[in-house]
Formats: C-alpha cells, structure tokens, sequence
C-alpha cells in the first residue's frame, strides 16, 4: 500500500486505517505521539492477523522497517552484544555470529513458529508482542539482557525483567518504539539450553524454559532461568535453579530435586489454571532437562565436585 494512503473499506479484511513508513525513530516516535490508535508494525507477524481479525483496529499504522534497526554490534559494555529490534527471528536462529556470542537467543528464535513466520517476524516485535508463550522474552529474562526505548523523552534501558513486569502487555508506553536488545556474551564455562514442549511440531509451546549456567572450575558458580506458557509473562526460576550452584554435573536426585522446585513454584501462578498443575508439571521435567543439558554445554568434568 502506498505511504499516506487510507485503505478502500472494500475487499479488505482490516477495518480501514492510514499508514506512514517511517524514515527515522524520531519520525515514528512523533507519529505514535501525535495519534492515539497509532500503532508500530515491524514484521507483520502477529499485527497482521489482528488486523485481519479486527482484533485492533489502529487508525494509523506506522511502518518501521525501514529505520535500520537490523545491527549487530559490541555492547555499551565489555561482553555485551547490541542486536537491532529489527533483526529478523531467522538471523537469530542462522547467523553464526549471534550463536557464537548468545547461544540460548538463537536456540529460543530456532523454537518460533514456522520459517516463514521467522523469515519475517523480528526480535523486538516479539519481545512487545509478549504473548505468555513467547521463547524470546523468555531467553532475554534468562540471560538478564535489557531493552533499550526511544519515546517522547528521549532513550531509556529497561532490563528484561522490567519489560515483562505488566502482565500480558510489556511496561512499553504506546508511543515508544524499541530500538535494540542488549545481551551478555558467554564466555568458557557458560552455558545454556531453551527446552520446551508443543503437541504438534512448530506450535507456539504448552510451556518451555531457559537455562543458563556459570561455571567456573567445573561447579556451577551462577544459574538464572525462566519459564513460559505458565504466567502471562516469563517467570523467574532463579530461586527455584539456586540449589545448582556449588554442584558439579547434576546427579539424579539433583535434577529431581530441581523439577520439583521449578513445578511448585510454576504451581503457584493461576493464568492457564484450567491445566495449571500439568504446565506447573511440564515446566519442571523441561527444567530439569534444560539443566542437564546447559552443563554438558559448559563441558564440565564429569569427575568435579558432586
Ligand atoms: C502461525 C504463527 C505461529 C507463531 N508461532 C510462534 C511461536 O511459536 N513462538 C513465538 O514466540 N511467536 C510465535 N508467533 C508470533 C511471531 O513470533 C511474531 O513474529 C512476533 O510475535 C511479532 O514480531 P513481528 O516483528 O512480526 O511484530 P509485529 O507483528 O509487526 O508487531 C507485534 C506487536 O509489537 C509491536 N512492535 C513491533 N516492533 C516494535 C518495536 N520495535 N517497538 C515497539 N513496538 C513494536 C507492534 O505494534 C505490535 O503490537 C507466531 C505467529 C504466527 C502467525
């Protein structure tokens, strides 16, 4: 559809709405500013069947994809990497780059959808869209990554935790657009693994967890995790995770030990509560493997501390 242009009501499934393609942040920021039912559109991925359901009808559409938020660079800080709101979910999954510096982001991305979902569908579309089910935002809460925003009042971070504080929605004001997620960048003995279950293969997961592991000679030094499917955002298992730390390869009993903490607390939140116990379930086998299998990524040895 041509900039500007409002669309004919005939032979269209949206409600009619008008549409800007933005050539700068400080462009779209003012647009979302100016129109209340301005609404961003990045990949299309989960606006377009909104729209095509009426399930929003924003009265201006505001393009962003032409802003160039497609980078991959150093972060702010040593071992942090900056990766552009606009980087599609399929270089997530692809390029070695990013599976090299944060491999739990491109293990989660490889878990969206279907390819042509991915092939459009963006990195920080996902992470607004904060749908209870998401693996990006969970792997961002895993890894204690941050956002950074542009609105009205300039540019502001927001670490992974805040953005998913308001349940169902991200603490995102409607006329601030993310610019770019910033990721720590693992290191020898880190390690990490995105688990999780669907009923069909490529359907959004009945519930998934991330886990990432710190060692350092051979013992988990540091653990952090969240999970999804079982709360309207990714939920914390860092408490849950704690009894990792000073082991070195989990044993049976360890894991068991793990699932069940990671299942009572998944229990503890009523969102899905039509088959919360199973999820709660689900989520502490997932957790468990996930466990497992972040510290046979860090290539511990198998005779460290027990
Ligand atoms: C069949 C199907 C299967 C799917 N399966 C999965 C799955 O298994 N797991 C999963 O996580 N997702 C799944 N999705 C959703 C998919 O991942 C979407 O791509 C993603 O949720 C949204 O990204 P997008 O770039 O397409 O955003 P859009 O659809 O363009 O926008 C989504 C929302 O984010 C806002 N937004 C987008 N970018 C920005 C920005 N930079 N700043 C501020 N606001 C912004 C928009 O205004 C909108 O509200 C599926 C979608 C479909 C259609």
């Amino acid at each position: 559809m041509r900039p500007g242009r409002r669309l004919d009501r005939r032979g269209v499934k949206p409600a009619p709405f008008d549409f800007v393609a933005a050539t700068s942040i400080g462009e779209a920021v003012s647009r979302l500013a100016e129109e209340e039912g301005a609404r961003i559109i990045a990949g299309g991925q989960s606006m377009m069947p909104l729209l095509a359901m009426r399930l929003v009808r924003p009265t201006l559409l505001v393009d962003i994809n032409g802003l160039g938020l497609d980078h991959l660079s150093p972060g702010p800080e040593p071992g942090e990497l900056r990766i552009g709101a606009l980087v599609r979910q399929r270089q997530l999954e692809q390029d070695p780059a990013i599976a090299e510096a944060c491999p739990l982001l491109s293990e989660a991305a490889a878990l969206v959808g279907h390819p042509s979902i991915r092939n459009r569908g963006t990195l920080g579309g996902s992470l607004v869209n904060a749908d209870p089910r998401a693996e990006l935002p969970t792997a961002l809460f895993a890894l204690a990554g941050s956002v950074t925003i542009e609105g009205p009042g300039g540019r502001r971070t927001m670490s992974a935790a805040e953005l998913s504080a308001v349940p169902l929605t991200t603490a995102l004001a409607p006329d601030d657009v993310l610019v770019e997620v910033t990721v720590p960048t693992a290191v020898a003995g880190d390690g990490s693994a995105f688990c999780e279950w669907t009923p069909r293969a490529r359907d959004f997961a009945v519930a998934g967890v991330a886990v990432v592991v710190h060692t350092a000679d051979g013992v988990v030094s540091a653990v952090s995790g969240a999970a999804c499917g079982v709360a309207p955002g990714p939920l914390d298992l860092g408490d849950a995770l704690s009894a990792l730390v000073g082991s070195g390869r989990p044993t049976d009993s360890l894991l068991r030990a793990v699932a069940a903490s990671v299942q009572a607390v998944c229990s503890g939140n009523s969102y899905f509560d039509h088959d919360m116990e199973d999820r709660a379930a689900l989520a502490g086998i997932l957790a468990a493997r996930a466990v497992w299998r972040s510290v046979q990524r860090t290539r511990i040895d198998s005779t460290a501390a027990a």
